[in-house]
């Protein structure tokens, strides 16, 4: 089959002929219709982030956004069946047996395996996933629509959820990138005012079309200061960048939330005494749970949020993982093998 290859952090990418794998104890075989490019791809490639670098299987299949249809399974598994379409998402497993899996929060479980990073992920014709972790994706989402909802989409809800965005709240979303957009769409949904902000003219207009109050080109210098005035309750960042997150630290009102849901490479560096003076919280999201996967996909199916796709085919990798890296891609690009 074909799959994406990354040789070693900073290593190579490749379009690549592998064996299909056949599913272990626990596992399903998921024949792929849609895998969704995320930026967490880039990472990876560029070797960015280096207190996970030993999680990182050599030899990688890049992808962790998958929807496809169960083609076989393995040993001992009975709550899927062949021919179901599920979603498999970034989170692969969780131990389910120590303190975070046990209250609910099995995204930060410290044993935890992950797709398309410790473990070959998506961008092929066929994935392996645990059978207990991948959600069934509901009549009325087609599978191009339903994949970038398994890693940005569930992260974005994950991170509002935990900022308790509501009716009435200010919120500011820095970046519309694939995670932006999808921010955009639920904070509607939610009941919040919402403020988009970027430095690229044709996200700047994405995140109009997809419904944000207001948008901002923050590479207009008189931004910053219309930007401070309007009251942010929560800032969201979802570019991976460190004038992202100094955005984000900027713009927020005192006492407000600053939701980190992007995580650019090497270290940002903010200042604390302005945290402290602001009295800001800051809420990290590493991805979220499968009970946010299933919420979205639902979210989905009734119409309430929807991905800005471009169908690509895998032997597009090496150029699409570029193009993403350039800032050139706007919404997500979903692989279809
Ligand atoms: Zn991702
Ligand atoms: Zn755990």
């Amino acid at each position: 089959m074909k799959a994406i290859k990354l040789s070693a952090p900073r290593g190579k990418v490749t379009v690549a002929d592998v064996a299909v794998p056949a599913p272990g104890p626990g596992e399903i075989l998921i024949k792929v219709e849609a895998s969704g490019l995320c930026y967490t791809d880039v990472h990876l490639c560029d070797g960015d982030w280096e207190i996970v670098e030993s999680l990182q299987k050599p030899d990688l299949t890049l992808g962790h956004e998958a929807v496809g249809v169960v083609e076989s399974l393995g040993e001992g598994v009975t709550n899927r069946s062949v021919g179901e379409r599920v979603a498999a998402p970034f989170l692969r497993s969780s131990c389910g047996e120590c303190k975070q899996c046990r209250r609910g929060e099995e995204n930060h479980c410290p044993n935890a395996t992950v797709l398309g990073m410790s473990h070959d992920g998506s961008h092929a014709e066929y994935v392996l996933a645990m059978a207990d972790f991948v959600v069934p994706v509901p009549e009325g989402v087609t599978p191009e629509q339903a994949a970038p909802l398994a890693c940005a989409g569930m992260t974005v809800l994950g991170g509002l959820r935990k900022a308790n965005v509501g009716i009435g709240t200010i919120f500011g979303v820095v970046g519309v990138g694939g995670q932006g957009h999808l921010a955009i769409q639920l904070a509607k949904a939610m009941g919040a005012k919402v403020i988009a902000m970027d430095i690229d003219p044709a996200k700047v207009a994405l995140a109009t079309r997809v419904g944000a109050d207001q948008s901002f080109d923050v590479s207009r210098p008189e931004a910053l200061g219309e930007l401070m005035a309007l009251g942010i309750d929560v800032a969201m960042v979802t570019a991976p960048s460190h004038e992202a997150h100094q955005l984000a630290l900027a713009v927020v009102a005192y006492g407000g939330t600053v939701s980190l849901c992007a995580v650019p490479g090497g270290e940002t560096p903010i200042s604390m005494t302005m945290c402290g003076f602001k009295g800001l919280k800051l809420l990290a999201q590493a991805v979220a749970t499968r009970q946010d996967l299933a919420d979205i996909l639902d979210l989905a199916a009734s119409g309430k949020v929807s991905c800005e796709v471009e169908t690509r085919s895998l032997d597009t990798g090496p150029e699409s993982i570029r193009a993403l890296r350039a800032g050139e891609v706007v919404g997500r690009v979903v692989f279809v093998p």
